[in-house]
Order: structure tokens, then C-alpha cells, then sequence
């Protein structure tokens, strides 16, 4: 038997020391106020039993984590029609980045960066009758939590300057791969990445991924096969030019977010979440980075 309290506690003594955390990202204002010193870590194993430490009940804003879900409600909804208006490659570029978008003629490399995850949030709201309260209960029902929400200031505050998205959705749109109007979309990806969440509740929503589709209550949202593409996309590219870095230090398919959050998993075994703001130069919490892959090197556990 793993003796994961064991480990995780390991990481937190040592994580809660580090000098080095990254930086808290500060392009959408609101995220800036979050406190840099903020740790929490939360693994959850396949006979549903939990290991916490540090901030791991503290909500935080989960970002691109978000980018999972909403792929996983849109695969619900069209099936695979979704990747006629999206590929499944790794981009190797920024999650922001633009020119690979051009130069392929408006159709996003993958569903995990910005142009994807736009092109998803598109998908949504052309098929959800109140888009933003049915995405909403749709995390809410995963979870199994009422108490999730969107944090509506750090929703705004990305409206304000997210300057590099509107430029996406609109070249989106010029390639007609967008087919609601720019304001209508990006309003429903802003919420959506600004949704609150603590480590556990993460874990709660990505446990049909380590558990073959099926939620903590035992219902049913992804087929095997849906579960396989969107892991095999997690693992190439959750973590966007820094995904080969994550499977070669770490060997999990997983998902960060700006507001410092990543959630991993090994299939059938276990789902763990890590929460410290301060992120990398290619965006990802770097303390998290760091948390996992000594987590799966004292656990002996990979999917490699
Ligand atoms: N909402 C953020 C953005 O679109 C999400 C980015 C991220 O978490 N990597 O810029």
C-alpha cells in the first residue's frame, strides 16, 4: 500500500519553504491579489478515500482547468463532429499565442489552448439553452456540489483586459470558425475560466477521467473511448509548450490554470490537485509542477 498522506505531507513541508514560487499571474488584475504563500494538495484514490494538506479547502479562480470541461460537455452534446472545427495536435506554442492559428487557417491546433477552447465555448453556446447557468450545473453535477460558481469579478476583470482573446475571436470569426458573435462568446469563456474551486472539488470533477467515465456517485458522463482522447489530449497538451516538460518529469495526463491550480491523474488509480499562484514562465504553477513530479517519483506511480 502507497502511504500518500505520507508523501503529500513530504511535499507540503518542503513546498511551504521554497523561496522560489513563480510569479502570481497579473495580466488579469484580479488574480494579482491571490497570496503568492497559498499551498494546497489533494489526491483522492480509486476507493474514493482522500489525502489533503496546506490550503487544499481554499477556493481559488481555476482558469484553463476549466478548458477540460467544457470540452467535455461539448463532446456530450456533438460527439466527434467537434474535430471538423478543431485538431488534436500539440501547438509546443504559448496558450495565447496567434500565428499557428493564421497559418492554419482558423482552425486551432487543439482544445486546450485559447483558439480551442473558444471555438468549444462557441460550441456551447450555440447548443445550451442559458449557456453560462447550464455550463454551471453541469460542473455543479460532477462535483456534486451546489456551491460552485462563477466569481463574476474575475470574470470582468479578464473582460477588461483580455485583449489577446477578443484578437483570437475575432480572427476565429474572420476564418468563420466562430458562429456566435465575439462578445456573446468570449462573455461565456470568461466565466467559465473564472469558476471557483478548492483542490478537492477539482479532483471530484476530473474523477470520470481516472475512473473510465464514471462520476464518485457512479453515473456515467464519458464512453472509454471519449475518456482515452481526452486524456491522450490532457497529456500532449495540457500543459501547452510545456506539456512534453510535464510528461517527462511528471507522466500524467493533466490540466494547469493561471490561477495556479493543476489537476492530474493516473487512469484507475488515483486524481490529484495542486494549488500555489505563482506560475513558471510558460504559465504553469511552478510549485505545482514540482509537487507532482515528486509525487509520482515517491509513489512509484506514472502512466509510463
Ligand atoms: N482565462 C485565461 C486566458 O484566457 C486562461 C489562461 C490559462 O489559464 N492558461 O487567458
Amino acid at each position: 500500500m502507497i502511504d500518500y498522506q505520507k508523501i503529500i505531507d513530504g511535499i507540503h513541508v518542503t513546498c511551504s519553504q521554497a523561496s522560489e514560487r513563480g510569479k502570481v499571474a497579473a495580466y488579469i488584475p484580479e488574480l494579482a491579489k491571490v497570496d503568492a504563500q497559498k499551498f494546497g494538495i489533494f489526491l483522492v484514490d480509486h476507493n474514493k478515500k482522500g489525502y489533503s494538506s496546506g490550503d487544499w479547502s481554499e477556493r481559488f479562480s481555476i482558469q484553463s482547468i476549466s478548458k477540460v470541461l467544457s470540452l467535455t460537455k461539448a463532446i456530450n452534446i456533438i460527439g466527434p463532429a467537434i474535430w471538423e472545427r478543431i485538431n488534436v495536435e500539440p501547438s509546443g506554442d504559448p496558450f495565447n499565442h496567434l500565428s499557428l492559428l493564421e497559418a492554419e487557417n482558423g482552425i486551432p491546433r487543439n482544445p486546450l489552448i485559447n483558439p480551442g477552447a473558444i471555438v468549444v465555448a462557441d460550441i456551447l453556446v450555440t447548443h445550451l439553452k442559458n449557456p453560462k447557468e447550464d455550463f454551471l450545473a453541469f460542473v455543479r453535477e460532477l462535483v456534486d456540489d451546489q456551491s460552485i460558481d462563477f466569481d463574476k469579478s474575475v470574470a470582468q476583470s479578464e473582460k477588461t483586459t483580455g485583449y489577446r482573446n477578443y484578437a483570437t475571436a475575432n480572427l476565429l470569426k474572420s476564418y468563420g470558425n466562430l458562429e456566435n458573435d465575439v462578445e456573446t462568446v468570449l462573455d461565456f469563456y470568461f466565466h467559465q475560466c473564472s469558476i471557483a474551486m478548492n483542490c478537492e472539488q477539482l479532483t471530484q470533477a476530473f474523477y470520470i477521467f481516472m475512473n473510465r467515465g464514471k462520476c464518485q456517485r457512479d453515473n456515467t458522463f464519458l464512453t472509454l473511448t471519449q475518456v482515452k482522447r481526452i486524456n491522450a489530449l490532457m497529456l500532449t497538451c495540457g500543459f501547452y509548450d510545456e506539456a512534453g516538460e510535464f510528461a517527462f518529469e511528471v507522466g500524467l495526463p493533466g490540466k494547469s490554470g493561471v490561477g495556479g491550480g493543476i489537476t492530474a491523474l493516473l487512469p484507475n488509480q488515483f486524481c490529484v490537485a495542486t494549488w500555489s499562484p505563482g506560475l513558471n514562465k510558460k504559465g504553469n504553477s511552478k510549485l505545482g509542477m514540482e509537487a507532482l513530479e515528486r509525487l509520482t517519483t515517491e509513489a512509484e506511480q506514472s502512466i509510463f
